[in-house]
């Protein structure tokens, strides 16, 4: 008998008749002889509904507002999985974030799990019962609500099978499992049996949406085993865990990202101290800065660019125009159209090379790279957004990643594969 964590996503729930089926599953766990806990995401595309309607009354809602209308979203899908298993005679109990012990930070909109009380979830267990926990939602100190920032219902599967000592947290999807690269972008993506944590988390954390990165970060902190599988299918999916397989590639992974943008600051005075001025003004104005590019001085002055989330621009232009004068530089430029594809593999650590290989491989493509960043395991580029499908596809045959066969879809309609390619893109 196995204690299991089973997380839903948005797109597993997004129906009646979804919800059913993921209810299915549970019982047939059960009857397997499992104990099981559910967690779940909101129905299809309900935040983002929600955060439509705030900004129809507010443009710029305040974060503590925000997070206790999004929460609502996993109420709604929690309850009905617990109503439809107690239709099929399992008794259920769902819980809110709160009732559910998981107690965060005061950080709305991006909150962290600093603790999760796990008496309720146990004890419901212990009197026959699924518990169905809504995710991406807890409780600070104040007694309000939090949430832990989109894609965060993984964060509260991870944190939960934490809590409950369970022995896997099997995150359902609508994909089976972490390919290569995502399937929708290269079909040719290949499925992969495993992949290291440190692997997986610098794959969320440059675009792979497959997990969140927090909940990666989360499970290799505490040693929780990730279960990536499909909500539709009971296909082995991938295992993120310690030590990766006997994996022989260079390269495990590619994601891209087009959530990025540059900024270009204008004829700079190259000279001392000028640097430390910008970038200390962006930071203190919380601008998550990711690369740097400093151009060779021409008449005293330089160019300098670097990339952050476009989502920071207004906090960026903020904290740049209180500095432009001092420093004297002409002006700033603005790219949003760009995106940053990244390989990740540990084996480029011990293989010289890579770094020319993906070079020779855009420039015989013709696609301009236009800023790079590597960490002893991943390498990043930034190009323009519109290449970002032909880069990943091009790299993944050039890396040796190109599958046999191509990925079907099999349950989604063509309006929720068209969300998905939207997403995050
Ligand atoms: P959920 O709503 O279940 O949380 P997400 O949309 O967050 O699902 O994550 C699943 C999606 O991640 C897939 O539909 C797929 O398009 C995308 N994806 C991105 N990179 C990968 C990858 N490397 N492997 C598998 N899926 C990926
Ligand atoms: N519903 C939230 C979101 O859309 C959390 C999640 O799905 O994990 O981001
Ligand atoms: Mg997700």
């Amino acid at each position: 008998m196995s204690l299991i964590v089973a997380k839903f996503g948005g797109t597993s729930v997004a129906s009646p008749e979804r919800i059913k089926n993921v209810a299915k599953r549970l019982a047939a766990m059960r009857d397997a002889g499992d104990q099981v806990v559910a967690v779940v995401s909101a129905m299809g595309k309900t935040t983002d509904e929600l955060m439509g309607l705030a900004a129809a009354v507010n443009a710029n809602p305040p974060a503590r507002e925000l997070d206790r209308l999004l929460s609502t979203g996993e109420q709604v899908s929690m309850t009905l999985l617990a109503l439809a298993l107690e239709a099929m005679g399992y008794p259920a109990i769902s819980f809110t974030g709160r009732q559910a012990g998981i107690e965060t930070n005061g950080t709305h909109n991006k909150a962290k799990i600093v603790k999760v009380h796990n008496e309720r979830i146990l004890k419901a267990l212990d009197e026959g019962r699924i518990p169905v926990v809504a995710g991406f939602q807890g409780i600070d100190a104040n007694g309000d609500i939090t949430t832990l920032g989109r894609g965060g219902s993984d964060t509260t599967a991870v944190a939960v099978a934490w809590g409950i000592g369970a022995d896997v947290c099997e995150i359902n999807s609508d994909v089976d499992g972490v390919y290569t690269t995502d399937p929708r972008v290269c079909p040719r993506a290949r499925k992969l049996d495993a992949v290291s944590y440190d692997e997986m988390l610098e794959l969320s954390s440059v675009g792979s949406g497959v997990l969140q990165s927090r909940a990666v970060e989360f499970a290799k902190k505490w040693g929780v085993v990730i279960h990536s599988r499909s909500a539709f299918s009971d296909k082995e999916g991938t295992y993120v865990k310690e030590e990766s397989p006997v994996e022989q590639a260079v390269i495990t992974g590619i994601a891209h990202d087009t959530s990025e943008m540059k900024v270009t600051i204008r004829h700079v005075p190259d000279t001392t101290g000028v640097a430390a001025k910008v970038f200390s003004a962006l930071a203190g104005n919380m601008v998550n800065m990711d690369m740097i590019i400093q151009n060779t001085s021409l008449d005293g002055a330089t160019d300098i660019s670097f990339t952050c989330p476009a989502s920071d621009l207004p906090r960026a232009k903020e904290a740049l125009a209180g500095v432009m004068d001092e420093i004297g530089a002409a002006g700033i430029d603005v790219d949003e159209d760009v995106a940053k594809v990244s390989l990740v593999g540990t084996g480029m650590k011990s293989t010289p090379g890579v770094s020319a290989k993906a070079f020779r491989t855009m420039g015989e493509n013709n696609i301009n790279i236009l800023a790079i960043s590597t960490s002893p395991i991943r390498l990043s580029m930034v190009i323009e957004a519109h290449e970002a499908q032909r880069a990943v596809q091009v790299l993944h045959t050039a890396f040796d990643l190109d599958a046999d066969s191509v990925f079907e879809e099999t349950q989604l309609s063509a309006e929720e594969i068209a969300d998905k390619m939207k997403k995050g893109r």
